[in-house]
């Protein structure tokens, strides 16, 4: 079928890995007219990026895909430091946990980037009609200089140029360059030569090419990796060091005397180097090996150099007098890579960069993947909301402000960890060139709450609601020039944070006496939530707080009822959601105000709203509210964005500072 002559989206998403993926997956829960392109004629299949982390598990979680990866993938529970004793003899220095313990409901897994592709292509066909068009690519793309608020306006012009099957497939996938049948990445490492510009050129004058189409969208998202064309297009640097580093990786099924070689290891060797092994699904193990440097902008390293053989005979050296050899080889590859940030992440709000696009660093963390899809998590729902007229535009300016601020603090630590990692161990305490091996170990334990991805923390900005700080993002104001800043209450709890991600603890379905996690219940499908933390509604004057409560949320004139489309549930915009602290046998769900489990015509109650903190029948007590440090007789509320983040919270007679802190974004329907 041609494609359409002229189409309109609301937002087009250039590339398809993992950063274009989760954009997509938001499209795909909020109904937003969306299309995915990739130059690429076949999604990957092995090798690449492998690590997940907790928070990332979190998130396929809340879209219904976690159990896939967590199911499938290898479970990474110990990392073991190997150094050299003082004989120079290679000797295991110490054993950490991999994951700190109880920082999320997940620990790291490890699976191949092409399975988490799958998940996330199976999830599209889900959830909508979206689905990656491939051999396709961008020519040109221009910005009208339109009013940001304008919502109806479809500022951006985008030529798309549809490859042949032919052109689509690139050169060196065709015949392994390493003349065997080991798939290698080479093709898509930046090791080689970007070939977007051939590719246009090569469509252009081939006869078969296929057609050129004007695609007019309201917003654009580039997720098209290191070497993004958009980001070319809109000028903007990529700033940071100027050094390359280059990486060798082997995906191997090991035959080796090495003891922890299902273990994730730092092996640092005398003279020789250090290898980084993670163990990997499917009996594998990949061995990570910085193998040199290179100066930014110098010719391009010559990659004929390097071989599998060659990779494995630095992990030979560095792991000696231990054995290791390979009968199975499934993947390998070679990879350029610099520690960079971009300038700026968007144009007008209009056109996003995420992803590889603007940030790059080693692997050694196993942050590329996370990072790339944790930026496109954070942008999703906000694009989607502001094109659906839900929130107010000036949203999207906590793009920028939150993600660069990520993007900073993972090129530093990258900068800290790859000198830890790279160099050469101290022979003693005088050996001052040498690399202590207590700082690596600290240096590794203390970077685990970021690594985990658990550790972001969003400054104030109109969506996140600190008290008493003055890092204020953006200029607090939103379209009707009217300031948004509400501080919510911190001292509330120790343990919910506003800006952080909110933690997880059993509670029970006060209805059907079943156990959840927390987050569980926490979708990702676009909603905001009111989190009321009820209290002991066993006492009277709790419960006539909890009742105020429910009155004031179902007034015609709160926000809960002018920001909901009067046909649409009055959960659909914002959700209610409640945790009481009674005994559940003692309490009925008629105990409490409409407001909390609401009554829909055609379906009845909703029995999915009213959550307690009491024992279960076989899974124990979650003591919720020990756990997230909240008063269990007085409670409190927490306002939740559609990531999971805190964006406020106060008592239940705050509900003036609330609405005023809804109405700082959301938009009146009414
Ligand atoms: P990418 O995954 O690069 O996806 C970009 C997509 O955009 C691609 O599908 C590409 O075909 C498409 N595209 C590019 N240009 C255009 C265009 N002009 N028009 C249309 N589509 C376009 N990270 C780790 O954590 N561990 C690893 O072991 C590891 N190994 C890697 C090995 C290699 C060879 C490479 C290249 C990267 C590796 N990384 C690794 C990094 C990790 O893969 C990335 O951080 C992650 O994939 C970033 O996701 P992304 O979606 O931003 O970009």
């Amino acid at each position: 079928v041609p494609p359409p002559a002229d189409s309109h989206v609301d937002v087009l998403i250039v590339g398809a890995g993992p950063a274009g993926l989760m954009a997509a997956t938001w499209m795909s829960r909020c109904g937003i007219k969306t299309r995915i392109v990739d130059k690429r004629g076949t999604k990957i299949f092995n090798g690449q990026a492998d690590g997940l982390q907790c928070r990332t598990l979190e998130i396929f979680d809340s879209f219904d895909f976690g159990h896939r990866a967590w199911r499938e993938a290898n479970h990474m529970l110990e990392v073991c430091l190997w150094n050299p004793d003082e004989q120079g003899v290679l000797r295991r220095s110490d054993r950490v946990a991999d994951t700190p313990s109880g920082l999320s409901r997940f620990t790291e897994v490890v699976l191949h980037q092409g399975r988490i592709e799958r998940f996330f292509l199976d999830s599209l066909k889900e959830h909508s009609d979206i689905t990656v068009e491939r051999g396709v690519l961008p020519e040109s793309i221009t910005l009208d200089d339109v009013d940001a608020y304008d919502r109806k306006a479809y500022p951006i012009t985008v030529k798309l140029q549809h490859l042949t099957e032919e052109e689509a497939i690139p050169a060196e996938s065709k015949v392994h360059s390493n003349g065997s049948d080991v798939q290698n990445g080479l093709f898509r490492s930046n090791l080689a030569k970007d070939d977007t510009e051939g590719i246009i050129n090569a469509a252009k004058k081939n006869p078969r090419a296929g057609s050129l189409e004007t695609v007019k969208a309201k917003y654009v998202i580039g997720c098209d990796g290191a070497h993004s064309w958009v980001r070319r297009q809109l000028g903007f640097a990529m700033e940071g060091e100027q050094t390359d580093y280059i990486w060798g990786v082997l995906d191997i099924i090991p035959v080796t005397d090495f003891p922890d070689i299902r273990m994730r290891c730092a092996i640092h060797s005398e003279n020789s180097g250090s290898v980084m092994v993670i163990p990997r699904e499917n009996k594998l193990v990949r061995l990570y090996i910085q193998l040199t440097t290179t100066e930014k902008g110098e010719a391009q390293y010559d990659r004929s150099q390097i071989t599998p053989e060659m990779i494995l005979k630095s992990a030979q050296k560095i792991m000696a007098p231990y054995k290791i050899e390979y009968t199975y080889c499934d993947w390998w590859t070679a990879y350029q890579i610099g520690q960079r940030v971009g300038s700026k992440f968007s144009k007008n709000e209009r056109i996003f960069l995420a992803g590889d696009a603007v940030h790059t660093h080693s692997p050694k963390a196993g942050q590329g993947m996370n990072v790339s899809m944790q930026d496109t998590y954070n942008l999703g729902w906000k694009v989607a909301l502001v094109a659906k007229g839900i929130c107010d535009p000036s949203i999207l300016k906590t793009y920028q402000s939150e993600r660069r601020k990520i993007a900073q603090d993972l090129i530093d630590f990258d900068h800290k960890f790859s000198r830890l990692f790279s160099g050469r161990p101290a022979k003693n305490i005088l050996d001052e060139e040498g690399i202590s091996m207590t700082e690596f170990k600290d240096t590794f334990k203390k970077a685990q709450l970021f690594t985990s991805g658990i550790g972001v923390d969003y400054g104030t900005s109109m969506i996140v609601a600190k008290e008493g700080d003055s890092t204020a993002q953006g200029d607090g104001t939103n379209v009707s020039g009217k300031k948004t800043q509400v501080a919510g209450k911190q001292s509330l709890s120790s343990v919910i944070k506003i800006g952080t991600r909110m933690p997880s603890f059993q509670v029970i379905n006060q209805a059907d006496a079943r156990p959840w996690q927390f987050q569980e219940i926490l979708k990702s499908d676009g909603r905001w939530r009111i989190i009321v933390f009820a209290g002991n509604i066993k006492d009277p004057q709790q419960s006539a707080r909890v009742h105020a409560l429910g009155e004031t949320l179902s007034q015609s004139e709160s926000f809960l009822r002018r920001c909901t489309p009067a046909e649409a549930p009055i959960d659909s915009i914002v959700e209610v959601l409640t945790i009481h602290s009674a005994p559940r046998q003692e309490v009925e769900l008629s105990d409490f105000h409409e407001a909390f489990h609401p009554f829909q015509k055609g379906i009845g109650w909703d029995y999915w709203k009213i959550y307690v903190d009491d024992m279960s029948y076989h899974e124990g007590h979650g003591q919720a509210y020990k756990n997230y440090d909240v008063d269990p007789e007085k409670g409190c509320i927490v306002v939740l964005r559609p990531d999971m983040y805190v964006s406020w919270m106060g008592d239940l007679e705050d509900t003036v500072d609330m609405q005023n802190f809804f109405e700082g974004f959301l938009l009146s329907v009414n």
